[in-house]
């Protein structure tokens, strides 16, 4: 997906680079996901005794909720070195070969999107996570020989916006799954405190209030209308961000709702209330009524939609419900007959 400087896709990375000061280092640096720092706790806590690497793990959740942050904990707590690549990014098995021979005992293969690795690299990466060994073909034609290397042991932890996409056989060689969820209004407000505190720029409660209910329970958006709000208050104002200022900002300049919804959360809305009268619709006839990507709309947009209860998914598509006609300022007439039961993905 691409950071087109949109507020609300949780996946642009730029401004997370400008923001490696940010990012929690330890277990106790994360605030919500109660679960799954526990979790994490107990099974660092036991690899350690056991002084072996950790099991492989698997975070799967919307764009920006923590999942790299929580791979770069793993490695912090475990004290050992973390190798950041992505599914898209390893093209042939060579170069997933090439990754697997560097690493050294416990170290943290981190594999962004694994979703989107290529079968013939899952292939490899198969007895990698189970036995520890390569697979690799040396030479061509009729000489060509098998060789198996033995890999030093190591953790593979994965992140996924699609756990449906991730093929069941490499799904299942991870020990942990987690599933990250968005963070309720009092975690958010104190990511946003935190993080306005190591920016060093100061933030009135009313400002953080408003900021925290407006990032759609993520972080990583969180964090971006912090900074934006900073940016207004120091070139507009006295450098402090008050209630006035964040809803300023928020409202007239990015147009975030209080529900924190952009002009892309209305046409989706609308679309399906106004052309096709309330669903149920497909989520490829919505993408290409409003020109989106179909899968930015399912990773970025849908899963908030469904979270505040805009949105229903159904086996005929998807339904916009009472909530959504009523934010929208439409008369609700119920739903469609067509309409059957919602069902979870
Ligand atoms: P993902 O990998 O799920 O897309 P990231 O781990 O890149 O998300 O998180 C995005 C940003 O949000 C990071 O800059 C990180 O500092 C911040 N962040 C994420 N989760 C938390 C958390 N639980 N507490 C504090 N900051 C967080």
């Amino acid at each position: 997906m691409s950071d087109d400087g949109r507020m609300v896709g949780g996946s642009a990375r730029r401004d997370d680079r400008e923001n490696v000061a940010l990012r929690p280092k330890l277990l106790r640096d994360i605030v919500g996901q109660d679960s799954v720092r526990e979790n994490l706790q107990i099974i660092i806590d036991a690899a350690k005794a056991r002084k072996e690497p950790v099991d492989h793990i698997l975070f799967y959740g919307p764009p920006g909720l923590g999942k790299t942050s929580l791979a770069l904990v793993i490695a912090n707590e475990m004290g050992v070195n973390i190798r950041i690549t992505s599914g898209p990014s390893i093209e042939r098995a060579g170069d997933l070969a090439a990754i697997l021979t560097n690493l050294k005992q416990n170290d943290i293969l981190f594999i962004d999107e694994i979703h989107r690795l290529g079968r013939a690299i899952e292939e490899v990466l198969y007895p990698a996570m189970e036995d520890f060994k390569l697979d690799i073909v040396i030479g061509k034609g009729p000489a060509a020989k098998n060789v198996r290397l033995n890999l030093p042991r190591f953790t593979v932890v994965g992140a996924t916006t699609r756990l449906s996409l991730l093929a069941a056989p490499l799904r299942d060689r991870f020990g942990a799954r987690f599933r990250l969820d968005f963070y309720d209004q009092r975690s958010m407000e104190h990511i946003v405190a935190r993080a306005a505190a190591l920016l060093e720029v100061e933030a009135k409660p009313e400002g953080i209030i408003e900021i925290a209910r407006r990032s759609r329970g993520t972080p990583r958006i969180g964090l971006r209308l912090l900074r934006r709000s900073r940016d207004y208050a120091q070139a507009r104002a006295d450098g402090v961000i008050t209630g006035a200022i964040a809803g300023k900002v928020l409202d007239e300049l990015l147009h975030i709702d209080t529900l924190g919804l952009d002009d892309i959360d209305y046409r989706i809305l609308d679309t399906i209330i106004d052309k096709f009268q309330g669903g149920p619709v497909g989520l490829d006839t919505i993408a290409a009524a409003i020109s989106e990507d179909s899968a930015t709309i399912m990773d970025v947009y849908e899963p908030y939609l469904l979270q505040l209860g805009f949105l229903m998914r159904t086996p005929r598509g998807r339904v916009a419900t009472r909530l959504a006609y009523e934010h929208r300022g439409r008369i609700f007439q119920g739903l469609s007959e067509q309409t059957e039961l919602p069902f979870e993905e």
